[in-house]
């Protein structure tokens, strides 16, 4: 178990009570294992109520309204504004405290322009303090503050792009608040409990189109060709969903229920966003129906920014996008990007309801928010889409949240959250894809119409509130009479993954299934043990073939049941829908190993996932994945081959260096070629299909296992591109590209700069420069390293680009040094993520004890309580990478060996 403490979190009293709250929830828990489904709700955390949700700010003074009045200073990089915000004193304060950061403030004044207060700034509490002469008396006063923040070069807060156009270099500003940033664009009580009304006015030039979170209501011009843009006020919400976009922009739009949902582009642009608007307004009639309470806003959004962020942020009625995450465009973009922009948009949507209507009270509930927008988003694509299956394709969202959660530095997906810091580095693969697993294997254990029925009565009770997860648990177990809050709590109130151990034995012509449960680890050699779980886990038991029935049982401690005839294979975790891993007998294992071909593919995937994980954990040696391997059929679907390519590309990481390299990607080579042969350079289909795509990653693995063939073909096609840009399929390009990239000579090198400077497409732009960044060539890394310090790319292009030379051009030390020599510069452009966790992230892509105490050593890593912890993740990674290195590669070397 953790140890929380007050020390290392800097945590104030209410959080503190809260942690001892949890701690004793999760001892009951370990101890008796049983007691959520007895108690219910009430053993986990209590019900939302204000009072008790943990923050930092004090709750004596609340606000109501906010109204705000922008004038952004676009070439000067400044943001002067004014508010005035209606504010309820719930006991008589003369000290009143809000947030901000790198704001100046010119006067605060209340209820007349004459009360004026002294203000103290506390940098890193991010707070400022007001204090007039008098307390001020219970009930409403009328707070007018003069302010000036700032635009950012980041993307924190208010933040500019400039964007490549046909017609020179544009500059937009936009915005992006959570979890913390609403106080760097303007003073605020900015925690989520703190739900307020937001109107807004701004002044921005007269060729520029403004969105916000609401629709405009009013245009006035000004002297010096601008204008002041006032939008309608908003319901009451959380500060970090605030947003605002300014720039030469256009839309398009469609009306759906009542509702103007729209798309918005920079100017020649919006035409591409037609598939992002048919897929927003199909997603806001279907999200009315299954929350069953109507999209309560006027409009809905959807805003691609080119460049300056990566993903895309929720904002209430204004959702922005990475630009090459929103728009498609048939000319440039495979025809399989619409799954991700399909999906990302259902994500964003989703929380329109699950976050922006009903919201977390606090961090520490971020799940609820990402766990279900996660899991919202691959329902809706399931839904729309069958085709796609994106089940079975998304399979290793879940393979990735089980690998870092069997490590030590795991942590529950409910988790204390003290500060800002530690809020920012929430936002994982725990969080995201274990929360999506949980509610997945949760729906499929209340039964889909239930789990509906719950989640529109939790809907309706909490609108434009905040709620705990132990909300939602109640809601679910009146609608679905059946016990969750067991079950749930005991994955989200506590770290790890349950380890499923099954053996068959047989009793004449019976077999008998023993299902025991365990802990899930992966450690480094030596390491310490982790203390045991106790999960109740719904464990599906099935035959194989996939259309059979399946029984799902609930499991606490050990069980034992019928499984079919004496002999028969079982499958268990049946159609990879549960949350933990399964270790198989040696009889049953063997039985299964043989039927593989009659497994469905998610069980084929589930079976190969888990036989590599006990891999990594030490419980089985690499021949045992490896043989499997051998029964995977040429012909196979997409994931399953997805999954071994993954295993292969991890091996082949680490023996970077290592005398066991041209073994391993000879066998790799050997092992995959034969699949691409079958699907070969040319494939007819839509380019949506998983051929074209497995096709796709088949040609980037083989070119980086270096096969000559593949290298060649890649190269030859590219210079026909070059010539007749028709002559590759778009499926193809971003594969070829990367291949060419990888092997680039100087003159090919700058080529692929050319052509991403030459474009004003985001995606290709992205296509040249990861390209070209990927060269193995160190002086062209060196070159990449350079125009990484430029303001030729966005700052989180240029960071990724630094990851690129380290991990496909495979320059690692040569980027760490220059990480280091140019720290402060990065540090600058990048924001305090790039302190708090780019550099730990980076380097995990090592893989030695050396360079995990050189992280250790680098101090500011560790500046923040969120920093420290990305370092102890990114050190105990790199520690379990050196280990498998160490174990795995002489297996996995003599293996290939003894097979030729
Ligand atoms: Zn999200």
């Amino acid at each position: 178990m953790r140890a929380w403490n007050g020390e290392e979190f800097g945590v104030n009293r209410i959080a503190v009570s809260q942690t001892l709250r949890r701690l004793a929830a999760a001892l009951t828990l370990s101890i008796s294992g049983v007691v959520c489904a007895i108690a219910g709700a009430a053993c986990a955390e209590p019900l939302f109520s204000f009072e008790g949700t943990p923050g930092k700010l004090p709750k004596t003074v609340v606000p109501i309204h906010y109204a705000i009045d922008l004038k952004p200073d676009i070439a000067g990089l400044a943001l002067p504004g004014v508010e005035i915000v209606d504010i309820e004193v719930r006991a008589p304060t003369a000290r009143l405290t809000l947030n901000a950061v790198n704001t100046t403030f010119a006067a605060v004044t209340v209820d007349d322009d004459t009360t004026r207060a002294d203000i103290a700034l506390d940098a890193g509490a991010e707070t400022a303090t007001f204090t007039f002469a008098q307390p001020l008396a219970i009930g409403a006063h009328r707070l007018r503050i003069e302010f000036a923040a700032q635009i950012n070069k980041f993307d924190r807060g208010f933040f500019y792009v400039d964007y490549p156009t046909d017609n020179g270099t544009k500059r937009l500003l936009t915005s992006k608040l959570e979890p913390s940033d609403a106080r760097r664009i303007f003073p605020c009580w900015d925690e989520p409990a703190f739900k307020a009304r937001f109107a807004l006015t701004v002044t921005v030039p007269r060729n520029f189109l403004a969105v916000g979170n609401m629709p405009v209501v009013r245009e006035r011009p000004l002297e010096s060709n601008l204008k002041q843009v006032a939008f309608a006020t908003t319901p009451d919400m959380s500060t970090y969903l605030f947003v605002l976009t300014v720039g030469e922009l256009e839309r398009i739009t469609a009306e759906v229920d009542g509702v103007t949902v729209g798309v918005v582009a920079t100017a020649g642009k919006a035409a591409k966003g037609q598939f992002a608007l048919d897929s927003g307004v199909k997603l806001l009639s279907w999200f009315n129906d299954y929350f069953g309470v109507k999209y309560p806003l006027p409009k809905l959004d959807l805003i691609a920014v080119p460049g300056g962020f990566g993903g895309a942020m929720e904002n209430w009625g204004g959702i922005t996008f990475f630009e090459s995450r929103l728009l498609f465009d048939p000319a440039t973009n495979p025809d399989s990007a619409r799954r991700g922009i399909f999906g990302i948009i259902a994500h964003e949507m989703a929380h329109q309801w699950f976050g922006d209507l009903v919201t977390m009270a606090w961090w520490d509930n971020l799940w609820l928010n990402e766990g279900f927008a996660t899991w919202m988003a691959t329902k809706a694509s399931e839904q729309f889409y069958p085709q796609w299956q994106s089940w079975l394709n998304g399979y290793a969202q879940k393979q990735y949240a089980m690998a870092l959660d069997a490590r030590r530095t795991s942590h529950p997906i409910q988790q204390p959250i003290a500060d800002e810091s530690e809020a920012m580095v929430a936002f994982d693969a725990i969080t995201y894809n274990k929360g999506q697993a949980l509610i997945r294997m949760l729906e499929n254990y209340l039964g889909e119409a239930a789990f509906r029925d719950g989640i529109r009565a939790y809907m309706t009770a909490h609108a434009y509130g905040n709620t705990t997860t132990a909300d939602l648990w109640q809601a679910l177990e009146s609608a679905a009479h059946k016990p969750v809050a067991g079950i749930a709590a005991s994955f989200t109130e506590q770290d790890g993954v349950p380890l499923i151990k099954a053996e068959t034995n047989c009793r004449g012509n019976d077999q008998r299934l023993t299902l025991r449960q365990n802990r899930f680890v992966i450690a480094p050699a030596g390491a310490a043990g982790l203390p045991p779980r106790d999960w109740q886990v719904p464990v599906a038991v099935g035959s194989l073939g996939g259309t059979q029935s399946r029984d799902v049982v609930l499991l606490e401690g050990a069980i034992e049941i019928p499984a079919r005839s004496c002999g028969e294979p079982v499958k268990v975790n049946s159609g990879d829908i549960g949350y933990y891993r399964v270790e198989y007998g040696p009889v049953n294992g063997a039985a299964l190993a043989k039927s593989m071909p009659r497994m469905s593919a998610a069980d084929r995937v589930n079976f190969l996932a888990d036989s590599w994980a006990m891999v990594a954990a030490g419980r089985a040696e690499p021949s045992s994945y490896l043989t499997l391997i051998s029964s995977v059929s040429a012909d196979d679907r997409r994931p399953v081959w997805d999954q071994v390519i993954t295993v292969l590309t991890t091996l082949n990481r680490l023996a970077r260096d290592r005398a066991e390299q041209p073994a391993v990607q000879r066998y790799a080579r050997a092992t995959l070629r034969p699949v691409f042969d079958r699907l070969g350079w040319d494939g007819s289909g839509s380019g949506d299909d998983d051929d074209t795509l497995l096709r796709a990653s088949l040609i980037r693995v083989l070119g980086e296992f270096g096969d000559e063939e593949i290298i060649a073909g890649a190269k030859r096609r590219f210079a026909g591109f070059l010539q007749d840009l028709k002559s590759l399929p778009s499926a193809l390009r971003d594969a070829v590209t990367h291949v060419v990239g990888i092997t680039a000579d100087r003159a090919t090198y700058d080529t692929l700069l050319g052509l991403a400077r030459k474009s004003t497409v985001t995606n290709e732009r992205l296509r040249y420069y990861f390209a070209a960044a990927g060269a193995r060539d160190a002086s062209l890394a060196h070159a990449t390293l350079a125009l990484a310090l430029t303001d030729e790319v966005p700052g989180t292009i240029a960071t990724g680009l630094i990851n690129s030379v380290a991990a496909s051009g495979e320059q690692p030390d040569l980027a760490w040094d220059f990480l280091q020599q140019n720290y402060d510069t990065l540090l600058a452009r990048q924001g305090p993520q790039f302190r708090d966790q780019f550099i730990a992230n980076f380097m995990t892509n090592f893989s030695d004890d050396g360079h995990a105490a050189a992280l250790a050593a680098f101090a500011p890593a560790q500046a923040t309580s969120g920093g420290r912890v990305m370092v102890a993740r990114a050190t105990e990674t790199i520690a379990i990478s050196a280990d498998l290195k160490a174990r795995a590669l002489p297996a996995v070397d003599a293996w290939i060996r003894q097979r030729n």
